[in-house]
């Protein structure tokens, strides 16, 4: 096997395009010189598009979970309460915060697998109207799941004050979010999922509601007080030193974005989720979730007849392919694919392949080839000619 030649398909971090790479290694400049204004003055309404946006949308340097407790911390104060949806690890994850924080905890925790349904939260809602915020995973990365964020979204305003607050990381660069449209109130995600950058940047976006909250909150603790950042990015800076040379990646995989064009880039990531699913199928390889369900990003894949660690160790030592394990309960029972940011039909034909040979040396009797030609097949029906 070439030893630098790793296929990196796990559910983040993803692999960074060329392009990106080269524009991380610009020189180093002052974080408070005019040309790193003029960095953040560029970005500002093109990061927006991708979130569906009027609204500032903050850049921290900090992992995602940096965003999920600015979420939790800016806008519920301890001893209030919140209802956190946990559809798997990172639901769970933002419980802790959650407690960690003092915040009173309803928690509405769905089968692994399966999305939230919001008639659910609009029965929890009317047991506990003091309710501050309900937090919910727009894709459940440990599942595969993608959340109906919008419908809860609604469901939320018609029964109550309380804000909406949803953990995109790792979806958002992949669909074509439309957050002031859904009525989400706090949309947060980090750059090393789907949007082509390696670890280290925090996004989040707040709506005006939620700013009024926010503001009248005394207790939003220092490095993740939101309001700083606010005020920083009106300015075109960042209130501490900003993580220049993510800036710089940033900029570069925006233009991409933009050169794509937001719903192709969508509707690609729907079409890498569609071949994945149809080449799994082919060989009667049970999913984890269903179609409904299914993430264009992240495919969760639960073999009932091999073992999903030995297909793992055999891709990545006979392939250099790594796909990711199970998390929490789900461990050594699935395996999760990413499928996006830069990530094409191409590669995921590739993958399908290889993904076949695993399969059998890991004691499946299959026909190789039968999930390539279901993939394509679905490329033929739904691909667009790349021009
Ligand atoms: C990856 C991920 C996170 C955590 O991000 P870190 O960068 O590891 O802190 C949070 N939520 C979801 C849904 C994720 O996929």
């Amino acid at each position: 096997m070439l030893q630098d030649q790793q296929y990196l398909r796990i559910p983040g971090p993803t692999p960074i395009p060329p392009s990106v790479e080269r524009a991380m290694t610009k020189p180093m400049v002052g974080h408070r010189a005019k040309v790193t204004d003029d960095l953040q003055e560029k970005i500002q309404p093109r990061i927006k598009k991708v979130f569906g946006t009027e609204q500032d949308v903050l850049i921290v340097a900090g992992s995602g979970t940096s965003g999920l407790e600015a979420a939790a911390v800016n806008t519920v104060r301890r001893g209030e309460e919140a209802i956190v949806i946990i559809s798997g690890s990172f639901g769970a994850r933002f419980e802790k915060i959650c407690l960690a924080h003092g915040i009173t905890v309803h928690r509405y925790e769905t089968e692994w697998g399966e999305a939230l349904d919001p008639e659910h939260v609009r029965t929890m809602l009317k047991e506990h109207p003091d309710v501050k915020a309900v937090i919910s995973t727009y894709c459940e990365t440990s599942t595969g799941v993608v959340n109906p964020v919008a419908e809860l979204a609604k469901v939320v305003r018609e029964e109550s004050d309380a804000l909406v607050i949803s953990d995109g990381v790792s979806i958002i660069g992949g669909v074509e979010a439309k957050m002031d449209e859904w009525g989400l109130d706090v949309l947060v995600t980090g750059s090393q999922k789907a949007m082509m950058l390696p670890p280290g940047l925090m996004f989040a976006a707040v709506s005006e509601r939620a700013w009024k909250q926010i503001e009248a909150n005394p207790d939003r603790g220092f490095y993740l007080d939101l309001v700083q950042y606010r005020e920083s990015i009106r300015k075109n800076t960042t209130p501490f030193t900003p993580a220049t040379s993510l800036l710089y990646g940033l900029d570069q995989a925006l233009d991409l974005i933009e050169e794509e064009g937001i719903q192709e880039v969508a509707a690609r990531h729907e079409l890498m989720r569609d071949m994945t699913r149809a080449a799994f199928a082919a060989h009667g390889i049970p999913l984890l979730t269903s179609a409904e369900a299914g993430s264009p990003t992240v495919t969760a894949v639960r073999p009932d007849d091999f073992d999903a660690e030995e297909f793992r160790r055999i891709l990545q030592t006979e392939f250099g392919l790594a796909v990711a394990s199970g998390q929490g309960k789900l461990a050594g029972k699935i395996f999760r694919i990413g499928h996006m940011g830069y990530c094409s039909p191409a590669d995921v034909l590739q993958m399908i392949a290889i993904f076949e040979l695993g399969i059998i040396k890991a004691g499946k009797q299959i026909e190789p080839g039968k999930g390539v030609t279901a993939a394509q097949q679905i490329y033929l029906r739904k691909g667009e000619p790349n021009q």
